[in-house]
């Protein structure tokens, strides 16, 4: 983002707009934090603002101010589409593509809106009239606030902003500990405690907030845990009967991963999750060091994301999926062992 452009982010914003603000689908902690802090500091500043998610997000985000104004674009489908016929200046945040926000990408590919990006996935797309794209950041949430700051706006940060985006930050590095954690997001976490962030409350809530069935599920997970030694990989399934039988409900299966990406000289892990009502397996990949699960799912598993955390789907069945990464590995397996 140039100078330039936080010039004319500046003058379009001094006069009242109306502004929906976007995120991608089964939105994260990053996605909900920093669309609320964006929605809380635009109304602040005099803006009608809208935040809009493609679909239902976890219980355990169901506590950040202002959630309860968010339409679901799946369950308010004719609000959300006035909202955006209606909408002069559309965000888009925490992802690089419109069909990132599923069932959303005609109408956001169709509106004569102007676009605002700010993101932090690899290769983002060129839809945008401004674009805020930096793959170094933990976090979109720790974009905002610089984004926040590039328009002189960090006195306008309260509770609300300052919980927002903590949450967002603190998510999507694994509370503060992934490689994308620097000094900088440290400095802006203390700006944010001081700001009104209550970080043992904000901890709290997201991680001490487990259903017993939730933990019944991950003792399911970690039995269904294969390594795979000679390609320093991990992976777990986890089919619809198992997720019925624990009462599974979204949100659930969060951070189960990170168990076999945890294994001593593990370097890759994977967990598959059958849908049988998608009809597809969703697929979340991890990598420690300079494996790129980005590049790897790109490649087979129709998907994307970061250098350690990715995402995918693939349509055949649970065994056929897991019989494919496998057959995937001896060919990353230099790579795996560099890693
Ligand atoms: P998760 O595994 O937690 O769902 O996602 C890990 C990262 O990959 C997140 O940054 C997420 O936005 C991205 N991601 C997840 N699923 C997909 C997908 O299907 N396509 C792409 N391009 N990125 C994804
Ligand atoms: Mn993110």
């Amino acid at each position: 983002m140039t100078k330039q452009d936080i010039t004319a982010i500046n003058q379009l914003l001094a006069t009242p707009k109306k502004i929906v603000i976007v995120s991608h689908k089964n939105p994260d902690g990053d996605a909900i934090g920093s669309s609320l802090a964006l929605f809380h500091y635009l109304t602040k500043t005099n803006h009608l603002a809208t935040v809009i998610v493609p679909n239902d997000y976890p219980d355990f985000l169901k506590w950040i101010p202002g959630q309860d104004l968010i339409l679901k674009y799946d369950s308010q489908k004719e609000d959300s589409e006035q909202k955006i016929a209606e909408a002069d200046i559309i965000f888009t945040l925490d992802f690089n593509a419109f069909h990132r926000a599923g069932d959303m990408v005609n109408v956001l590919a169709n509106s004569q809106a102007l676009k605002i990006m700010i993101d932090h996935h690899q290769q983002p797309d060129d839809y945008a009239k401004y674009t805020y794209s930096d793959v170094t950041m933990s976090s979109t949430c720790e974009m905002i606030y610089n984004f926040i700051e590039y328009l002189d706006g960090l006195p306008v940060i309260d509770s609300n902003i300052a919980t927002a985006i903590y949450v967002g930050i603190m998510t999507d590095t694994g509370s503060f500990r992934f490689r994308s954690t620097t000094s900088a997001t440290h400095r802006i976490i203390a700006n944010l405690i001081d700001k009104g962030a209550d970080n043992t409350f904000i901890h709290n809530q997201v991680f001490d907030t487990n259903s017993y069935n939730r933990l019944q599920l991950l003792g399911c997970a970690l039995s269904n845990l294969k390594v795979i030694p000679e390609s320093r990989a991990a992976f777990i399934t986890l089919s619809q009967k198992e997720l019925q039988q624990f009462d599974y409900k979204k949100g659930d299966t969060e951070g189960f991963v990170n168990y076999a990406l945890s294994l001593n000289n593990v370097v890759l892990a994977a967990i598959f999750i059958e849908d049988l009502q998608q009809g597809i397996i969703k697929i979340s990949l991890r990598s420690k060091g300079d494996f790129s699960v980005n590049e790897m799912s790109r490649a087979h598993f129709q998907g994307g994301g970061h250098t350690n955390a990715a995402g995918g789907k693939s349509d055949v069945d649970i065994a056929k999926t897991v019989e494919k990464f496998i057959s995937i590995l001896p060919q990353y397996n230099t790579a795996l062992h560099e890693a």
